[in-house]
């Protein structure tokens, strides 16, 4: 499994704003509640869409965590958002 060594510079599937909801994959204009959820609850249960462009992520679930990774904006890891 690739990670990412160098600091992220470019905009990632859940950096914000988000456009769309990364567990419906639903635009954010068209649903009314709670559509980014918080970094602890991202801590518990991994994206399955990228925040950016509405795509299914390929999501590869361990037992530490989760690697997400859209087509277009790349990936993360939920190592990543612990960091912040
Ligand atoms: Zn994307």
């Amino acid at each position: 499994m690739t990670r990412m060594s160098a600091p992220r510079s470019a905009a990632g599937p859940l950096d914000e704003p988000l456009s769309y909801g990364v567990y419906t994959g639903v635009a954010c204009e068209l649903e009314s509640s709670a559509t980014v959820p918080s970094a602890a609850r991202l801590g518990l249960e991994p994206p399955r869409y990228c925040g950016r462009c509405g795509r299914r992520m390929i999501v590869q679930v361990r037992p530490d965590g989760w690697h997400a990774r859209c087509s277009r904006h790349g990936a993360i890891d939920s190592t990543e958002l612990e960091q912040r």
